[in-house]
């Protein structure tokens, strides 16, 4: 599997993990404005989640949800800055309230719609409030999206969350870890819940860019990080939640050290399944890795018949060259006919001369046909294929020339364009050339303006179009004409004009067309059209 299925998936992930902390944050809500114990507090025994925490949390979440995409639009950005700089003033009007009645001092401020989030309840709000700010912090940096901070982040979130196995152990052993820590405040299970999501949401929102990219590769790495992390993300939360939803299900009938024994035996199946699972997960990497060699194998036969292909013009080259000498001789003859004729000798003398004309003009058109036997076109093997991975082939096959001249290539392909029956060789070979080309004509460009865009979509006509536009040269409106006509080229010895002729019989084969929109000096748009059907 590609690293961009994995990327779009761990980006899933934390989009998930966003919405599940506001959704948490609003059923802890409706529990404290319906009076719905179980909603903010779980058990009876377990510290609660302020509506001030669940306020912030859906603060939080927001921000998550605002920076999580891979590539966030500039005002998901900045609201997503300003969001996480308002999630650290709560944080501090919550840390405030462990020592004043904050809801009183905005009173007294004169702030009363404010007092009305209820930000203190009791001390459990202390830890609660420097995680805030911590996570805000964190969430802060990454709007910044500057690698060492994400970096930052990232870590501080993966500290959390394994600072977080501990309270999920305390739940399981129905002891309040967090008073271990702390001496006297203790964080709820939900509380506990809502930090896991949100730590986890930071480390997979930019995990391409931190330590933690090892989760997006493609290679074996990627996949022990991936179960791993898996693992740990889950089982912690588990563990809490289990014995407590037991309890309620069950309530009395186990005693704790049983829950305990359960839970153990239950986690050593998960981590045999699990490790089991990475075994399967790794033995059929490596068989898809043996495929993509076959495939990669395969291509490269393809490539070479298209080199063949390629020096199938070198040929022509060098046939032309042969046909000079009977075309020589040709005129050799004929002048000395001309000067036969003109002394007045006798007419017989001519035979010889004329004879000779006639066997090389023989030997001439016997070159011409079989050079014909050799350009001849091969009619299209069409299959139905997908454009899209057509066209990226062909640009992985130009991107050492492109880094070469140190131009980028940019893709706008339209993936919503169905599959059409093509020869993909001829149409890469098609796409290869034009940007062969295209790099060529780049070389007086400045090098900040060297571009090369790529676009498909489906054209009005119904049919998908192509279009590969650069910023060189050019060409005038007499070069534009005569452009895909055979034998034209102003690459000197270097060229051989054949490359656009060649392009243009493939693209008409397939039942399109090629042509060309250029201005001297304004680069060129390379178009072609294929049918749909
Ligand atoms: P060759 O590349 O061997 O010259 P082609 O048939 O591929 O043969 O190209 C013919 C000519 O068309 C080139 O010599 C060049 O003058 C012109 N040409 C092709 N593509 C471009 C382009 N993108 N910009 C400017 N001129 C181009």
């Amino acid at each position: 599997m590609h690293t961009k299925h994995h990327l779009a998936l761990l980006h899933r992930l934390a989009h998930l993990a966003a919405l599940s902390v506001i959704l948490l944050g609003v059923l802890v809500l409706v529990g404290w404005f319906n009076q719905i114990p179980a909603l903010y507090r779980v058990e009876d025994n377990l510290p609660l989640m302020t509506p001030g925490a669940a306020f912030s949390f859906m603060f939080t979440g927001a921000t998550l949800f605002l920076l999580q995409p891979e590539k966030p639009s500039a005002w998901r950005r900045i609201g997503g800055r300003l969001l996480a700089m308002g999630g650290i003033g709560l944080g501090l009007l919550m840390l405030l309230s462990y020592w004043h009645s904050v809801p009183d001092m905005l009173l007294d401020q004169g702030l009363a719609p404010l007092a009305l989030l209820n930000l203190s309840v009791d001390k459990d709000s202390l830890q609660t409030a420097i995680a805030f700010i911590l996570t805000s912090i964190g969430l802060f940096f990454l709007s910044l999206e500057r690698p060492l901070l994400i970096n930052v982040a990232q870590w501080a979130a993966f500290f959390s969350v394994m600072l977080l196995v501990g309270v999920f152990f305390g739940f399981a052993h129905q002891e309040d870890m967090f008073k271990v820590f702390t001496g006297e405040a203790g964080m709820g299970l939900l509380t506990a819940t809502a930090f896991a999501l949100v730590g986890w949401g930071i480390i997979l929102a930019k995990v391409e860019k931190g330590f933690f990219r090892i989760m997006v590769s493609e290679a074996s790495g990627g996949v022990v990080a991936r179960q791993v992390m898996f693992l740990m993300a889950l089982f912690p939360p588990l563990l809490g939640w289990l014995p407590v939803l037991w309890g309620q299900v069950e309530h009395g009938k186990l005693t704790h050290t049983q829950v305990e024994s359960l839970l153990a035996s239950v986690m050593v199946m998960a981590i045999v399944l699990i490790v089991i699972r990475l075994a399967c997960r790794l033995d059929h990497e490596e068989v898809l890795r043996t495929r993509a060699q076959e495939e990669v194998r395969q291509h490269q036969a393809d490539l070479d018949q298209m080199v063949r292909l390629n020096t199938l013009g070198e040929m022509a080259s060098g046939i032309s060259h042969e046909l000079n000498q009977p075309l020589a001789a040709v005129a050799n003859y004929a002048s000395a006919c001309q000067r036969l004729i003109t002394s007045g000798e006798n007419t017989q003398r001519l035979q010889e001369p004329l004879q000779a004309i006639q066997q090389q003009a023989l030997r001439a058109s016997e070159i011409i046909r079989k050079m014909r036997a050799l350009v001849r076109k091969q009619p299209p093997h069409k299959v139905s294929a997908c454009l899209e991975q057509v066209i990226h082939e062909a640009l992985q096959l130009s991107k050492v020339d492109a880094n070469k001249f140190g131009v980028p290539l940019l893709l706008e392909l339209d993936d919503t364009v169905p599959d059409i029956p093509l020869d993909s060789i001829q149409i890469q070979q098609v796409i290869l050339n034009i940007v062969r080309n295209a790099l060529e004509s780049m070389q007086a460009t400045q090098s900040h303006r060297r571009q090369i865009l790529v676009k498909s979509f489906m054209s009005q006509q119904g049919m998908v179009q192509v279009d590969i536009s650069d910023t060189g040269s050019g060409m005038d409106a007499e070069l534009k004409q005569r452009v895909f006509d055979a034998f034209v080229t102003t690459k000197g010895s270097q060229g051989m004009g054949i490359g656009l002729s060649l392009c243009r019989s493939i693209i008409e084969a397939h039942g399109g067309r090629l042509w060309v929109e250029s201005e001297p000096e304004q680069g060129a748009t390379f178009s072609f059209t294929l049918p749909v059907n």
